[in-house]
């Protein structure tokens, strides 16, 4: 699970930055659906990573994005999780999600060909400072 560690590493250096200017009282950091990062594990690396450091004291919250699709034919958008996907299809398109294309089809048209406009990438979506 390198991925999740260098991830952590990476949101924890960047606000490491920022506490540079003040404190950072808490973040939140938002994890697409689809981006096939293990939460517990970021969780754990985040906590792991910020001890020693400015953020020692910061409260870093994670929140999951959901997934939201839109088709390229009739321009209907809807969401991943009302996909009516079985609990392995669901793993198996979080993991890889280039699979979403074997399982989804646009519940208006039936159309396979569609794109995720929202739901994958790992940001930092909002910073609190103070003491
Ligand atoms: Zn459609």
């Amino acid at each position: 699970m390198v991925h999740e560690w260098a991830l952590a590493e990476a949101i924890v250096k960047r606000l490491e930055e920022v506490a540079r200017e003040a404190p950072v009282s808490s973040a939140v950091i938002a994890v697409g659906e689809l981006q096939g990062v293990d939460i517990e594990i970021l969780t754990f690396a985040l906590n792991e990573l910020k001890k020693s450091t400015k953020l020692e004291s910061s409260l870093l919250l994670i929140e999951k994005e959901p997934a939201e699709l839109e088709c390229s034919t009739c321009e209907y958008r809807w969401e991943f999780g009302s996909s009516g996907l079985s609990e392995e299809e669901r793993e198996a398109i979080h993991y890889v999600p280039e699979l979403a294309h074997a399982f989804i089809r646009c519940p208006r048209c039936g159309s396979p060909d569609f794109r995720i406009v929202r739901g994958r990438g790992v940001w930092i979506k909002d910073v609190k400072l103070g003491g």
